[in-house]
């Protein structure tokens, strides 16, 4: 049973709204790179995704890490994974199943430090990460030294059930606390998680699968970034209609995307969020 849930921020970004929503014009908003940890009774913390460990950006490289930095990154090694979950008051050695939407370097700084942990993702996105050069990769977003040297320690899924095609997903502790659904057009093989919590409530977490909440409730559009990272945007608008109909379905859920703007304005100006209790 997952008894609590934890939303917080690894870094954020200033950054002009236009890269984000569509006609956001040049106003600077504060883009976040959010992570989550589900506290499961049986299987202890259960981390989404890793974004940043302390090394922070530089996952891609010292060069571009000190560019990102200069032009509206800001990162603290405290914000990292590994001190994140010792501030929830978890030991990083408890952390025994990470899953993950995506392996984009903003949601795969902290793998390494984590590495005697199992990670969870389709076959699909791993495979798509590793197909070209490392060069060719980091072009698409990948810091593949984040992971590469973790292939003992990754479960991957194939077929993972579409949410436009299922009502049901994977259920990935066989007890029902946490579903894995196909949500791919950001990366080929991008996931998103349902959590059940103890309470009866329910969080999906769709990682990148739209960057904020309003493009999924409300249809803004997409800015400049979500257009030219999307690997397939006819892929993306198939995984937001999934997203859509599953909310109206289920209204309770809450819904988390991994950059929504004013979830990271919460987590920044207030700490991380709780669900469940
Ligand atoms: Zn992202």
């Amino acid at each position: 049973m997952i008894e609590r849930f934890w939303l917080f921020h690894c870094a954020y970004a200033r950054i002009p709204r236009s890269l984000i929503v569509e006609g956001g014009g040049w106003e600077l908003v504060t883009l976040p790179m959010l992570c989550g940890v589900a506290e499961h009774s049986e299987y202890g913390p259960i981390l989404f995704d890793a974004p940043y460990g302390h090394e922070g950006p530089s996952n891609l490289g010292a060069l571009m890490g000190s560019v990102m930095q200069r032009t509206g990154l800001v990162f603290r090694e405290r914000w990292s994974v590994v001190p994140r979950l010792e501030q929830l008051g978890h030991r990083p050695a408890d952390v025994s199943h990470i899953l993950m939407t995506h392996l984009h370097y903003d949601h795969t700084g902290g793998m390494k430090t984590l590495a005697h942990a199992q990670f969870h993702l389709s076959r699909r996105e791993w495979e798509f990460a590793h197909q070209d050069s490392a060069r060719r990769a980091g072009a698409r977003g990948y810091a593949r030294s984040d992971f590469q040297s973790l292939e003992h320690c990754v479960t991957l899924y194939e077929p993972v059930p579409h949410l436009a095609d299922s009502q049901e997903g994977i259920d990935l502790f066989g007890d029902g606390s946490i579903e894995m659904f196909f949500l791919p057009g950001h990366t080929p093989g991008h996931c998103g998680y349902r959590i059940h919590l103890g309470d009866g409530s329910a969080i999906f977490f769709a990682g990148d699968a739209a960057y904020t909440r309003a493009q999924v409730f409300d249809e803004q559009g997409f800015g400049l970034m979500p257009k030219t990272v999307g690997t397939s945007m006819g892929g993306v608008q198939v995984s937001l209609r999934a997203l859509r109909r599953h909310l109206k379905e289920h209204p309770d859920d809450v819904l988390i995307t991994s950059h929504d703007l004013q979830l990271g304005e919460r987590c920044i100006e207030d700490g991380p969020i709780c669900y469940g209790d």
